[in-house]
């Protein structure tokens, strides 16, 4: 504690990041952004978009970007919120939507890390809702009757770091067992194969989707995220944000992500490649030994019996693999393998074999 910081400062939990290597021979699948480069048309506009222009604030109401979301997705622009990266977004959720005198927050024990610590910035009560032994969320546990008004349920969908995904009618069950509680589903891996909740707007008024650029548009770099959900919760985020930063996208974001979302056709053939190598990955891995997960993500998350989860991402770290290791109950014998390109997979299995026949 130190004498020039808030009282609450001290007891931030702040998220701890993947590693970024310096060195850049490293084989890197532990943070799970994407092997493939971001759209060339990506790019090209990005390149157009500096110059001159430069000095003039960009659109704080970015509405070309809004616009292109609202129409890859079939909803209105009043029905689109952007923001600097989705987590930035989910910080204005848990401010604007979360932050309800004390009512607790549902969000499962295993899940993205980052929501605790948000709970700890905005003073949000959470109960962890334990996932079963196979690390599935279980829909009762959200959908009974409870005596206390929530604040809100918030699920990663597929989940963080398991890789599980629900469907959209276990999603709607838990929507419409709390109508007026914001039901938060984080959509960053979506796109490699699970089904979006922005198909249950029309049906549950308090749904909101929250993507990013970041995985399957291969834009971490970019820093763009966009939430999707009814009117008056987009009206809400819009009065946090204006009240924190107007100008949360600069205009090189404005343009990359309009670009990357309009180029439907490179979105498609990544996502489609990153999905073929994760189900060649999970059975290579499988034939080693190993138990994965089922995965709807672009990472999986994988055990192995005779082999310590840390000692392992260890060996592979000084082999100049890098994976992520949570130590953390229940997980933390697992590895969360981002998918790579196959070479890198290739590599990584090599890598395996090496370390698995040396240490038995
Ligand atoms: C990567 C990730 C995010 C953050 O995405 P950014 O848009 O890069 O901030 C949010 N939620 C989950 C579950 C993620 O894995």
């Amino acid at each position: 504690m130190s004498r020039f910081w808030s009282d609450h400062v001290a007891n931030l939990a702040p998220y701890v990041a993947g590693e970024q290597p310096k060195l850049s021979k490293l084989v890197k699948l532990n943070t799970n952004e994407n092997p493939y480069g971001p759209s060339p048309r990506a790019l090209e506009a990005i390149r157009a978009a500096t110059g001159d222009r430069l000095r003039l604030y960009p659109d704080n109401e970015s509405t070309v970007l809004r616009a292109a979301i609202a129409a890859h997705h079939g909803v209105e622009p009043g029905q689109v919120f952007v923001g600097n990266g989705s987590d930035e977004i989910l910080a204005h959720v848990f401010n604007g939507l979360f932050r309800r005198n004390g009512r607790v927050l549902l969000m499962p024990d295993i899940t993205y890390s980052f929501y605790k610590t948000y709970c700890r910035l905005y003073d949000v009560p959470a109960e962890l809702v334990p996932l079963d032994d196979e690390f599935a969320i279980r829909v009762g546990d959200y959908t009974a009757a409870r005596t206390e008004p929530i604040a809100g349920i918030i699920l990663a969908n597929p989940n963080a770091p398991t890789g599980r995904a629900l469907s959209l009618d276990e999603i709607e069950a838990i929507a419409k067992a709390h109508p007026d509680a914001p039901v938060v589903i984080d959509e960053a891996y979506v796109d490699f194969g699970a089904e979006s909740a922005i198909a249950l707007l029309g049906r549950c008024a308090n749904i909101v989707a929250i993507h990013t650029f970041s995985k399957s548009r291969s834009l971490a770099g970019l820093r763009v995220g966009f939430a999707i959900g009814g009117a008056e919760i987009i009206d809400g985020l819009n009065r946090v944000k204006d009240s924190f930063n107007s100008y949360p996208l600069d205009s090189l974001a404005h343009a990359g992500a309009t670009a990357a979302i309009e180029d439907v056709d490179y979105f498609d053939r990544t996502r489609n490649k990153v999905m073929e190598t994760r189900a060649a990955l999970t059975q290579r891995l499988e034939t080693f030994g190993f138990k994965v997960l089922p995965s709807r993500a672009n990472f999986v998350f994988a055990s192995h019996p005779d082999h310590d989860g840390s000692k392992l991402a260890a060996a592979l770290r000084a082999e100049g693999v890098l994976v992520r290791h949570f130590n953390q109950p229940r997980i933390d014998q697992f590895l969360r393998i981002t998918i790579g390109t196959p070479e890198e997979c290739e590599l990584l299995c090599k890598t395996l074999v090496k370390i698995l026949t040396k240490t038995h």
